[in-house]
């Protein structure tokens, strides 16, 4: 983590010095405002804590609830959402005090006495050594605290306006400030004029319905009952991770953190056409009783009841993610995230970490357009990018929902669901996601330079020794979400090719970074030599990989990293990752997605940036 940049710092490092709408952060609403993000959920804090990278843009974020969120739904934290917490620099603490899923167990019933269930299999969960990044089980709340705290400790210093309600918009076309939008806000009802709404309110958007966006697709006829519970027991996995396909139903046991408390789905069965939601009305104390049902032998002692709710099986995506997609040639103005275009069952685990993920991507092409850094057409790539992973995600969450629901007899080998699990392993830690070509994501015409890092797909993290002080470091890692694009050239100091390249990358770099910013505040270069440690020293690396910034002017000796194994490295991240020796540019924009790879060649990234940015 790297601080004092701007002097001498001696309290909480992560607070960083306000500026620009930070200093001096009005607490009531303003009638004008650049952003106005509606709801505080996962995709809206994640949202906000991004805005606040760009202390430029005013952005407000409302909530209907009269404070923080307190009890959650979802708990399923997937590997690329830990890989994200770490670019907001909170991985590490939520980690330790999240449950950490290292095995899944298959129950079923016992072929010599039915009636009960046995374990039948025990498999490592998809998760393990997928990522350097663990898949957690952590309140949905904590989750929010943590990305609440990144937004107020931002530049930005954002936080949520609560107990203020979305009522409608309206988007007018006019002026700077087209979105007219109505709140019901403490004093009464009152008119707010933003440049861009996005709608993070969630499966009952009153977003969706005003820009008259419909879900597409249809309740299932299964129910859950679903419950936080302290109990005792004599169930011998109860702080694993378990799916149960007893004869007398499903169960999927989640642990949870803290080590006590566990989340427990219990299958309420096919619900009748005409039950019009009354399952919903189902009493904690059926549920229990229905979990006792299908535990046989075991039994269940619950102490305490933290939070339960009963919900339907629901396989919907909004039939657009903005205002104008498919329907008009102006840029989008308004924008929906997260369970507002698309809800699906809670089986898989996805629906916060997926919802994030849409935050993310909506965030820097904002923050981007609104500091001018680039054109207004950038945020058409929204809609094209996050449609499709909702479509794949209800496709997957629809087979293994039903995988799941499967009675007993209809299975034929109990290793089945097990091999499902772990052969899929890819998409529910959130790695599948590949963008298409685009005016942000390149062609494959130079991937087999770093075939290892597949164009589209998320900047897969390596170890590398960092030259300045010899540390071994993850080369990912450093990247944080502070809206910055990176570029990593992988070269050998040897050669006169990336010397060449870096001057004509910084006069590149130069023309699209304002004159009174850092050289790097738009473009961060680093350097991943292949020469070892000890060969090196981050003097003699061009300046462009050594710049001075700050108010101090300060050298930033970060960003010269060597790839040869060594005694404290064990990995060479050319061999790892597939680089050309002959030398490679690897291009990540700022929500970690490979953007492009290009060889050591300056016209070819001139070339591809010329679509992403306007001079500055
Ligand atoms: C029982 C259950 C268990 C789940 N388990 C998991 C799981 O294990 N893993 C997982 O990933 N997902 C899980 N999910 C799904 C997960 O909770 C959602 O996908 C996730 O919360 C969606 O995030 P979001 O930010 O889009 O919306 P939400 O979290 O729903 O947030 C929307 C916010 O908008 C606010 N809001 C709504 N309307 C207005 C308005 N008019 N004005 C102002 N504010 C408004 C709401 O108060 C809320 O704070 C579960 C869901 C349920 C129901």
């Amino acid at each position: 983590m790297q601080f004092h940049h701007h002097g001498y710092v001696s309290q909480e490092p992560r607070i960083v010095a306000a500026q620009g709408t930070g200093i001096d952060r009005p607490t009531d609403l303003p009638d004008e405002t650049d952003v106005l993000i509606v709801g505080s959920g996962p995709a809206g804090m994640l949202l906000a804590a991004q805005m606040s990278q760009f202390p430029s843009v005013t952005t407000r974020i409302i909530e209907k609830r009269d404070g923080r969120l307190e009890l959650g739904q979802a708990d399923g934290i997937q590997p690329r959402s830990v890989e994200t917490f770490q670019a907001f620099g909170f991985a590490e603490r939520i980690t330790s005090e999240a449950y950490n899923i290292g095995w899944m167990n298959f129950w079923n019933p016992d072929p010599a006495n039915p009636d009960n269930i046995i374990r039948t299999t025990r498999t490592e969960d998809y998760g393990f050594k997928i990522s350097e990044f663990p898949h957690l089980i952590v309140n949905q709340a904590r989750v929010l605290d943590y990305f609440a705290e990144a937004a107020a400790f931002g530049p930005g210093r954002i936080v949520p306006d609560y107990g203020v309600e979305f009522l409608g918009l309206t988007v007018t076309d006019e002026g700077e400030y087209p979105v007219e939008v109505r709140v019901q806000a403490a004093a009464g009802e009152r008119t707010i004029r933003a440049k861009y709404v996005v709608g993070c309110d969630g499966a009952r958007s009153g977003v969706r319905e005003a820009i008259g966006r419909k879900h597409v697709g249809a309740f299932s006829a299964h129910a859950w009952g679903v419950m936080d519970i302290l109990v005792n027991t004599d169930f011998p996995d109860w702080r694993t991770k378990c799916a149960i396909n007893a004869k007398a139903g499903n169960i999927l046991h989640i642990p949870r953190e803290g080590g006590y408390l566990s989340r427990v789905y219990v299958d309420l069965g096919e619900v009748a056409a005409d039950d019009n939601h009354r399952v919903r009305q189902t009493p904690i104390e059926k549920v229990i009783e229905r979990a006792n049902e299908i535990l046989r032998p075991y039994t269940l002692d619950v102490r305490e009841v933290a939070w339960h709710s009963v919900y339907e099986v629901g396989h919907r995506v909004t039939d657009g993610f903005d205002d104008v997609s498919g329907a008009s040639d102006r840029a989008p103005r308004v924008f929906l995230t997260g369970d507002a275009c698309h809800t699906h069952s809670a089986k898989a685990g996805q629906g916060m970490n997926v919802s994030m993920q849409d935050g993310f991507n909506i965030g820097w092409k904002l923050g981007s357009v609104l500091t001018g850094r680039s054109p207004e057409s950038l945020l058409a790539t929204y809609t094209a990018e996050r449609q499709p992973v909702a479509q794949q995600l209800i496709d997957f969450d629809r087979e293994w929902s039903s995988l799941m629901a499967r009675k007993p007899e209809e299975i034929s080998d109990p290793q089945e669901l097990a091999n499902y699990y772990l052969g899929t392993a890819e998409f529910p830690s959130g790695f599948m996601t590949q963008y298409m070509s685009s005016m942000i994501t390149g062609d494959a015409e130079h991937q087999q330079l770093a075939a290892g890092f597949p164009i589209g797909k998320r900047f897969k993290s390596s170890e590398v020794v960092r030259v300045c002080d010899g540390n071994v470091v993850h080369l990912g890692h450093h990247a944080k979400a502070d809206g910055r694009w990176r570029v990593y050239a992988f070269a050998d100091a040897g050669g006169s090719r990336v010397n060449e390249w870096a001057s004509a990358a910084a006069s590149l770099f130069a023309r699209v970074t304002p004159a009174d910013a850092d050289p790097d505040a738009v473009i961060d270069a680093k350097i991943i030599y292949q020469e070892g440690f000890g060969e090196l020293d981050v003097i003699s690396a061009p300046e462009l990989f050594r710049p001075q910034s700050g108010p101090l002017g300060l050298i930033d000796w970060e960003k010269v990293y060597t790839a040869a194994p060594n005694a404290w490295c064990d990995t060479d991240i050319f061999d790892e990752r597939e680089l050309s020796r002959d030398g490679v540019v690897v291009v990540v924009r700022p929500d970690q997605y490979v953007a492009a790879v290009l060889p050591l060649d300056a016209s070819e990234l001139d070339a591809f940036f010329q679509g992403v940015f306007l001079p500055a």
